[in-house]
């Protein structure tokens, strides 16, 4: 049976938790930058599943990895081995220079992975006092959804009334230095967790040399810099990885979303031995993390990053795009910033009309893209998109602003 739209939505409405508030577009196919809706609309892709889908919509190459293994063997969970996470294993310390590799499926996963490793090492090797472990996070961070990663937002709607919430984590402002000097002074911290750009935020960059001067600050005080480039990795911002940009290499990365392409969730956490071989067999784990199907899928979604020179085009796009951006001449849109295809604009309310009412009016105009908090439009669109796409969409976003 066939829905249409309304009753797509509908149905959603009445049977779905009320956890998210979708733009009202419903999508039935996807290819590179663009989607369609069930009536057969076009519509530029400007959020890629919140980067998760920077190799563009159902790459052949990826869709055909996941369709071999598939017919294959799908999921041995880690009682047994599998004959291609090895594989895998090898070819991600290749592919981002470090020892090992621990794959988990969501992003928050990873995350969580990430806190315990750092934990596991503060107690091991740094000699921390039991259950005193301590990791400086920042403000206005996210990084997923669990209970422990809310316990340290500062996003009311993320963490209200979720409590009691996970001890361990002290905060200070996203960018300040002279904050992360103090915060790491102390005895006892384990790690200082950080988005080389806030994405979630609304695509914040900290001033250049922040990410520098904390890596140099986090090896004075023997603390693991643990660096989640689960937005912005992956050749989004116009390198590999945003931490590119400042020459640092953490001590755990932490990686998700479009290492999978968009098509089947894989995430997990790269670091050396010294870190990673504080976990031993039954202390970590997951029935689906590093599964034949991930596997064989995120070995193909990095064969068309490096393939495709998509960090390049990331780069050589978003500069392109912010120049259009600012050839918009409008009261309302105040500030225009970004990295490779990572962008975002800040927008002044006027006339009764808000970050969301711009985006419903992209809709209407083949544009889609989603206000990340109240007053900030993000800008992410598939990293396989064309100088004249970009162009095309410039296009929509003038003609945009010029109706409001
Ligand atoms: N970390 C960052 C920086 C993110 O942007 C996100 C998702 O937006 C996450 C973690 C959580 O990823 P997931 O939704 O796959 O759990």
């Amino acid at each position: 049976m066939r829905y249409s739209a309304a009753e797509v939505i509908d149905l959603e409405r009445r049977y779905g938790a009320h956890n998210y508030h979708p733009l009202p577009v419903v999508l039935a196919s996807g290819e590179g930058a663009k989607v369609w809706d069930t009536d057969g609309r076009e519509y530029y892709d400007f959020l890629s599943a919140y980067s998760a889908v920077n190799q563009g919509h159902c790459h052949p190459k990826i869709v055909n990895a996941l369709k071999e293994q598939a017919e294959r063997l799908t999921l041995t969970s880690r009682a047994f081995h599998c004959d291609n996470l090895g594989v895998f294993e090898k070819y991600m310390s290749d592919y981002f220079g470090f020892d090992r590799f621990l794959p988990m499926n969501t992003g928050a996963e990873a995350v969580e992975t990430a806190i315990k490793l750092c934990r596991k090492w503060a107690y091991q090797k740094k000699g921390v006092a039991p259950h005193q472990a301590k990791i400086i996070v920042c403000e206005g961070n996210f990084h997923g959804r669990t209970t422990t990663i809310i316990s340290f937002s500062n996003d009311d709607d993320a963490r209200a009334e979720y409590g009691p919430y996970t001890p361990g984590f002290e905060s200070i402002p996203y960018g300040d230095q002279a904050a992360l000097a103090q915060a790491l002074s102390q005895p006892d911290v384990a790690g200082f967790l950080v988005e080389p750009i806030q994405g979630e935020a609304g695509v914040i960059i900290p001033e250049a040399g922040f990410l520098k001067a904390a890596a140099e600050l986090c090896h004075k005080h023997n603390v693991l810099f643990m660096v989640d480039e689960i937005q912005t990795g992956i050749a989004r911002t116009g390198k590999l990885l945003a931490i590119e940009y400042e020459e640092v290499r953490p001590d755990i990365l932490i990686l998700g979303k479009a290492l999978s392409g968009g098509v089947y969730p894989v995430s997990g956490v790269m670091a050396d031995d010294e870190v990673m071989l504080c976990v031993q067999p039954g202390q970590h784990g997951s029935t689906y993390g590093g599964n034949p199907l991930a596997c064989a899928v995120a070995m193909a979604a990095l064969d068309v990053v490096r393939d495709e020179h998509l960090a390049e085009n990331a780069d050589i796009q978003g500069k392109a795009f912010r120049a259009g951006l600012r050839e918009i001449d409008h009261p309302m849109l105040k500030t225009v910033r970004g990295r490779g295809l990572l962008n975002a604009i800040d927008i002044e309310p006027a006339n009764g009309l808000e970050a969301l009412d711009i985006c419903l009016k992209l809709a209407e105009n083949g544009l889609l893209a989603k206000p990340t908090h109240q007053h900030t439009i993000r800008f992410s669109p598939p990293l396989v998109i064309t100088g004249e796409q970009i162009e095309e969409c410039i296009g929509i976003l003038k003609k945009t602003f010029a109706a409001l």
